[in-house]
């Protein structure tokens, strides 16, 4: 896990935020992601200076390898003078070494968003789910952390004042809100009076309204007035031209089945769940249902 430098912001790394969350639900099955019905509370992992570091340490890690569904599996917590903020050794098990910047001595309140994401390599190597290279794996095991229901801590280690700013996490503090909405969006979950952090419900509400433009996508029903009013001149053009010609500027593609003439053509658009490339006939009011995350889509086509 990283340490320092600048807070980026924005949306640097949607395209493989949103790859995660579908390789998530592909590797893990719609019934496993919702065994993760709730999220680690904030009492479960709270550590006040006051705790004893290694045993308080040893603790919050045993409840995430609770919430992560490793029975079997026993984090050894260490403390040492180290550029980064954490890492673990990805062994063979059931032991496995965890070792946590110095500096978690004296912020202790934040080793329980240190070993949400070390906690969760563990989880991903022993799925054998992993990403080509260092930067698309971490935020791979970022997104995990935050869509299984205990990287909201990261998001609340995000502090901004006017001296200082402290980040854990490859995540920008909006792609971290974003996960965490998707993830209240599909459980049900309102996880706004969880933060200690005040930027960090910031991030947490721009990531919502993020989240939420992907239901308004045409050709979903929710799309708004200028989306609907561009799908529907894109559509034209595909019906005119058999889905030839440029791709439109929408997250959808039509295709033809040259057979079948007008009547043959679909539209293809991501879930707005899992990001999953969804395939729907054009004939108007269709209702569709994700394969993979089992989101009803009600689409106007
Ligand atoms: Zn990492
Ligand atoms: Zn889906």
């Amino acid at each position: 896990m990283a340490n320092g430098g600048p807070v980026i912001h924005g949306y640097p790394h949607l395209e493989t935020v949103r790859s995660a969350i579908t390789a998530l639900y592909k590797r893990l099955s719609y019934d496993t992601v919702h065994t993760f019905g709730t999220s680690i509370a904030p009492a479960d992992v709270a550590f006040c200076d006051q705790d004893d570091l290694h045993m308080g340490a040893q603790r919050v890690a045993h409840e995430l390898v609770r919430h992560y569904h490793l029975p079997d599996a026993r984090m050894i917590v260490s403390f040492r003078e180290m550029e980064h903020a954490a890492s673990v050794e990805l062994a063979a098990g059931p032991e496995y070494f965890i070792e946590l910047n110095d500096r978690f001595r004296t912020h202790r309140r934040d080793i329980g968003a240190a070993l949400a994401h070390e906690i969760m390599h563990v989880y991903l190597h022993r799925l054998d789910l992993s990403f080509p290279g260092t930067r698309d794996n971490e935020i791979l095991t970022d997104v995990a952390a935050t869509y299984l229901g205990a990287g909201w801590l990261l998001l609340d280690a995000y502090r901004e004042d006017a001296a200082s700013s402290q980040k854990l996490g490859y995540l920008t503090p909006e792609e971290f809100g974003y996960v965490l909405a998707k993830r209240s969006l599909a459980f049900g979950e309102a996880p706004e009076t969880w933060f200690t952090s005040p930027q960090a419900y910031t991030a947490y509400t721009k990531g919502l309204a993020q989240a939420r433009l992907d239901e308004q996508q045409p050709p979903l029903t929710a799309a708004g007035w200028a989306g609907r009013r561009r799908y529907a001149k894109d559509r034209r053009y595909a019906q005119d031209h058999g889905a030839r010609g440029p791709a439109p500027a929408g997250p959808y593609v039509f295709s033809a089945d040259g057979s079948r003439g007008r009547d043959g053509l679909r539209v293809a658009f991501p879930c707005p769940t899992c990001h999953q490339r969804i395939r729907v006939p054009v004939r108007g009011r269709v209702r569709a249902r994700c394969g993979l995350c089992r989101t009803v889509l009600e689409c106007d086509t």
